[in-house]
């Protein structure tokens, strides 16, 4: 990549940033495309976040993504924002144009689309999601949108998930309840058609850890998913495929929210195998 007087500066802001792979992954993207754009992450500390957002346009930096802990504050920041990213309360990319700043939210839409490529349509189905904090928003949402018929909300503290089940009781008519996880019964993990872990458990480093779903009553008709991407296959994700469901981890979402996030900003349909690809291989070597 040669950064020259006239290369367009986008990037990540979030804190901390050291294990982000959108740098990777976008800036394999510009270069496929021939883009003279460069992508680099802005680590920038709570304190700093005000002056640095009101700077961006001033250095005629055309886009970023927002990440933990900034995508609900950014929201006071912008000009515009789009109805998805209202309705989530929440912004992962922001588009900046003659110094006016629009808000978007792509996670949602991210997990959709790598359901869809994964051969599962949500329309109709009955979702199960564990866990009810941003990410769980995103996707809760989305699914909603794209016409899931029930949500049952599994969590450990009821605040956040009736706030969120309240949310979306306004704007849609999905049957939704809210229970807490460890009181799952076995007909509410075997009647649902898709399984979702919003939760961190099982993250890297704590790779052992089994998100407290009730495995034991899965079954072979059921579709799990978990958020996370690293590692690839989650406790939960290799219980499921030995119970013989069909399962899809993270990485997927990570590519197509920042796919989205590409065509915002470009213009242009993103590279989806080669970000992939790039996203892939700096797992395994990490
Ligand atoms: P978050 O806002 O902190 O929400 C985490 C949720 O998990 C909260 O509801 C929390 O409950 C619940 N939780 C945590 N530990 C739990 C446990 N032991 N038992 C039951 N519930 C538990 O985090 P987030 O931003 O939504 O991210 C969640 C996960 O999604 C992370 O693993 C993240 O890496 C992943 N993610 C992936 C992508 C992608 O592109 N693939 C994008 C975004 C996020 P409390 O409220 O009670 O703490």
């Amino acid at each position: 990549m040669k950064i020259k007087g006239d290369t367009v500066v986008m990037g990540i802001i979030g804190y901390p940033l050291k294990h982000s792979l959108s740098p990777i992954m976008h800036n394999v993207a510009f270069k496929a495309l021939n883009l003279n754009y460069v992508y680099v992450p802005f680590p920038i500390k709570p304190d700093n976040l005000v002056q640095t957002i009101k700077f961006l346009p001033k250095l005629g930096i055309k886009g970023v993504n927002i990440t933990i802990p900034y995508k609900e504050e950014i929201l006071n920041f912008l000009d515009e924002i789009s109805e998805d990213a209202l309705l989530i309360g929440a912004v992962n990319t922001v588009v900046i144009k003659e110094e006016k700043m629009y808000g978007y939210n792509t996670d949602g839409n991210g997990f959709y689309q790598s359901l869809i490529a994964a051969g599962f349509n949500p329309d109709g189905k009955k979702v199960l999601i564990a866990g009810a904090g941003g990410a769980c928003r995103a996707v809760a949402f989305t699914l909603c949108k794209k016409g899931i018929s029930d949500l049952n909300l599994a969590v450990r503290s009821f605040t956040k998930a009736e706030a969120l089940a309240n949310d979306l009781n306004s704007h849609f008519s999905t049957d939704i309840k809210v229970t807490y996880i460890d009181n799952l019964t076995e007909e509410e993990v075997s009647e649902a058609d898709l399984i979702i872990n919003t939760t961190p458990v099982g993250m890297y480093p704590q790779v052992n850890d089994l998100a407290p779903l009730k495995v034991k009553f899965l079954h072979s008709n059921q579709f799990v998913c978990d958020l996370i991407y690293n590692p690839f296959e989650t406790k939960l994700l290799q219980e499921a495929r030995k119970k013989g469901c069909r399962t899809l981890n993270g990485l997927g979402m990570l590519v197509y929210q920042g796919a989205e996030a590409f065509s915002y900003w470009t213009g242009q349909e993103a590279p989806i195998d080669l970000m992939s690809k790039a996203v892939l291989k700096s797992l395994l070597n990490n």
